[in-house]
């Protein structure tokens, strides 16, 4: 079994960006009610708020400034310092995979400027830590949300060390991979219009990619605004997060020791993040419990 670490702090389930993170408080409780923080490997490591020297690492003063005097500070740092804490203790080697519950979105946050919902780059930011750290150089982030990340995209587009595989509609139309393709460690692929086919994308563009790339840790974005309930594609079903998450993991132990981070920040309704957040944990902890 693996040892996984659940980060989470209340602030992000109280102080969420509820019009997109709708299903946060929610998603964190089913884990507790499903009873999985009494299994000895699963461990919720309550999350400290990030430094404001952690988050210059990739956004500027004035807009560090600017989200300081809005009210989602407080649930960014908190959202942010989940991340760095997952980060350290997966490639440390405490633990071997993580789920960060953030009250806010992060791919859509640029150096000085951000929308929908993101204020900093959570799963961003965990890459210059690992390296101010010496944990880690190479990294691949896996981006399932319905939109493009142009945020992570624009931070890390001269950065070849970082695979960027993003499912949204950016090159809508544009089913040639090679079209697809910004550069040889930059990608977009469309969306699946059902469970299986969503999952039949990710098999298809993802594991031969990270085989290839070899990172030291794959970050996965694990969006739920493609859920039918939500305000994306609204093509999924709930039971597509765990489906997607087995994929993910599998290409993780197979490639990269296991060392897997999944970040979500619940854009979905209770009900249906009540029911993918277990079963995502029971996946990463190999708990076999559903
Ligand atoms: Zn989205
Ligand atoms: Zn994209």
């Amino acid at each position: 079994m693996k040892r996984t670490g659940v980060f989470y702090h209340d602030v992000c389930g109280k102080e969420a960006y509820s019009s997109l993170a709708m299903g946060v408080e929610a998603g964190f409780q089913s884990i507790r009610k499903e009873g999985l923080f009494s299994q000895p490997n699963v461990t919720w490591f309550e999350s400290e708020p990030a430094t404001e020297e952690q988050i210059a690492r990739l956004h500027s003063r004035e807009w560090i400034d600017h989200v300081k005097q809005t009210q989602w500070w407080r649930v960014s740092l908190y959202s942010v310092g989940g991340m760095i804490g997952a980060t350290e203790k997966v490639l440390t080697g405490e633990i071997d995979n993580a789920l960060v519950i953030a009250g806010v979105g992060g791919h859509h946050a640029h150096r000085d400027s951000a929308w929908g919902g993101c204020y900093f780059s959570v799963i961003g930011l965990g890459i210059p830590h690992a390296r101010a750290k010496s944990l880690g150089k190479r990294f691949a982030i896996v981006d399932t949300d319905t939109h493009h990340a142009d945020g992570v995209r624009d931070l890390y587009q001269n950065d070849e060390d970082v695979l960027h595989i993003c499912f949204c509609d950016a090159f809508s139309g544009i089913y040639n991979a090679d079209d697809r393709m910004e550069s040889k460690t930059k990608f977009c692929f469309p969306h699946g219009s059902s469970d299986e086919e969503e999952i039949g994308n990710v098999v298809r563009e993802v594991p031969g990619r990270i085989k290839e790339f070899k990172p030291e840790l794959i970050f996965w974005l694990c969006g739920m605004d493609t859920h039918q309930d939500s305000y994306g594609t609204a093509a999924l079903t709930e039971n597509a997060y765990p489906g997607l998450a087995k994929i993910i993991k599998q290409t993780a132990d197979e490639y990269c020791g296991g060392r897997l981070i999944v970040k979500t920040c619940c854009n979905a309704p209770p009900h249906a993040t009540s029911y993918a957040i277990p079963r995502i944990v029971d996946c990463l902890a190999e708990l076999g419990k559903y």
